[in-house]
């Protein structure tokens, strides 16, 4: 069967792997010309940057790509998993780390923050662990939106435990009743920021997202995020998918309520499936223009976007890691900024991610590469330029508050992603980095499915449909389409 895919981010890649491994004839057309989309990389005067993702964690998702070509993983792609997650930095000086292991964390709770018994912060991972595996199986591994799937042990098991999944609070009321220690309160709200979303809004059973990284653990590539596109794409190359690049799709052809094919630069090219990773907005409103868009699910609000400088940094930083945050002081007014005002807080937290920490030739002798990101709004026509300006400055002022040294000094090199650049570079509506927000309960029935009920042999995988954004959500939605095309088409 010939399959064609529009799109090569990490659920196109995987999902064309899944379908040549099916025996089937996959064709990419990517409208850049290089694959990853949002997990790319970017060179800058003898630095290297990973463009997009920096956090890594489930790598077995990857793994099982290599298992299921045949193939010895580790021959292809090797990670190593932190010890340390992450160093966390606030405005009173107060400073600690998360790391894997209870008892140096516990250490560290202790010495940094005072904490005498760490049994609430381990029961909150405890708990994490049980939310994580009552919902995964249902709303992370498989299709929401056939019905055999909701006839399972695992649905029953979801529907017996669903007092322990605490649908009815935000994530904010159950941390804040949790830790009064207030830096504790900041941790773990943090992590509805690992897709885009608010924690004041979003439900507290997302509270099982620290599950990833403390229980099972985060990981990084030897070889730089990049290096998850390039294997993979690798991989997809050897076992016959065919590439076009600088072929962007400009229609999905539709005969008789069937996809078949798509048309790129003027050029018609047939297939028996249709699968889109282009984020599901323009997908409908820019390549179905004739097809009954499913409004309600497309006007969902979008998760946040980011603002990313990249700088070759000359100096060597002891107190930096790979992964660091220096906290805002107000998480509340920060996430109303973003999310309600739709501009970039004044005390933006900052995220500066240092792969030369891992990955030496990342950066020249003496200096970093520094990835800073700070969360902002997706793209609503706001004055980039100027709020890209303003936070620059603050951005500065916090580093150097922080660690004490004149940052603005040792900037060698400096490029920038925003909002209208994500969204220019990859297509995913208003920039925002997981298509939907989870702002409400509802927010995993509102992801658009992945497929559609009214054209057949037209599917979808990527961060904007089922189950959502990230690395490895999309991965899991190239494993729930491949298959559904496998179920349909056997
Ligand atoms: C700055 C940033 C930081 C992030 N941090 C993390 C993180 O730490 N950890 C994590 O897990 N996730 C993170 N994410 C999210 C993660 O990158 C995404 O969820 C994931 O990479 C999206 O993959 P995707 O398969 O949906 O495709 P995308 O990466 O969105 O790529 C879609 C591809 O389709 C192509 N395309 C679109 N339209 C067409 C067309 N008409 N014709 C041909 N080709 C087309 C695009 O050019 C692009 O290559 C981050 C994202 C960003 C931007």
């Amino acid at each position: 069967m010939k399959v064609i895919i529009i799109g090569s981010g990490i659920a196109g890649l995987a999902s064309a792997i899944r379908l040549a491994c099916a025996g089937h004839q996959v064709t990419v057309f990517e409208a850049n010309a290089y694959p990853g989309g949002k997990l790319s990389e970017i060179y800058s005067d003898g630095f290297r940057f990973d463009a997009g993702p920096s956090l890594f964690t489930l790598p077995q998702l990857v793994d099982e790509l290599y298992t299921l070509a045949g193939k010895v993983p580790q021959d292809h792609f090797s990670y190593l998993r932190l010890v340390k997650s992450c160093n966390y930095f606030f405005e009173d000086g107060t400073r600690f780390s998360a790391f894997h292991n209870r008892e140096e964390m516990a250490e560290e709770l202790k010495n940094k923050l005072g904490i005498k018994d760490p049994t609430p912060f381990f029961n909150q991972l405890d708990k994490a662990n049980i939310r994580y595996q009552l919902t995964a199986p249902i709303f992370i591994e498989k299709s929401l939106h056939r019905l055999k799937n909701h006839f399972s042990i695992e649905t029953f098991k979801g529907i017996l435990n669903m007092g322990k999944l605490n649908l009815f609070e935000s994530m904010n009321q159950e941390n804040e009743k949790i830790f009064t220690n207030k830096y504790l309160h900041f941790y773990f709200n943090r992590f509805a920021t690992y897709n885009g979303s608010n924690p004041y809004q979003t439900p507290a059973l997302l509270n099982m997202i620290p599950h990833l990284e403390h229980n099972i653990g985060s990981y990084f590539p030897i070889k730089g995020m990049y290096s998850i596109t390039q294997s993979i794409f690798d991989l997809a190359k050897e076992l016959g998918v065919e590439f076009h690049f600088i072929s962007k799709v400009e229609e999905i052809l539709v005969k008789d309520n069937n996809a078949c094919g798509v048309k790129v630069n003027g050029i018609e090219f047939f297939s028996d499936v249709v699968l889109s990773n282009m984020d599901i907005h323009p997908t409908y409103k820019k390549l179905l223009p004739k097809v009954k868009a499913p409004n309600r699910i497309l006007k969902q609000e979008k998760s946040s976007s980011a603002l990313i400088f990249y700088w070759g940094i000359n100096k060597v930083f002891g107190e930096l890691d790979l992964h660091n945050i220096l906290f805002t002081e107000n998480y509340k007014e920060e996430f109303d900024t973003i999310f309600t005002k739709k501009s970039i807080y004044k005390d933006p937290t900052i995220y500066i991610n240092i792969t030369s920490k891992l990955k030496h030739d990342d950066a020249p002798k003496d200096c970093e590469n520094w990835f800073v990101m700070i969360n902002v709004p997706n793209n609503q026509g706001q004055d980039w330029d100027k709020l890209i300006k303003d936070a620059k400055t603050k951005i500065i002022q916090k580093i150097e508050r922080t660690l004490k040294v004149d940052i603005s000094n040792l900037i060698l090199t400096e490029q920038i992603l925003d909002p209208r650049t994500i969204e220019i570079k990859t297509s995913s509506f208003a920039g925002a980095l997981y298509g939907n927000a989870s702002n409400n309960r509802y927010a995993a029935f509102l992801r658009h499915k992945n497929f559609s009920s009214t054209i057949s042999g037209l599917y979808f995988c990527g961060g904007s449909v089922h189950p959502g954004g990230g690395i490895p959500l999309c991965l899991n939605s190239a494993k729930i389409v491949s298959k559904l095309i496998s179920d349909d088409y056997r």
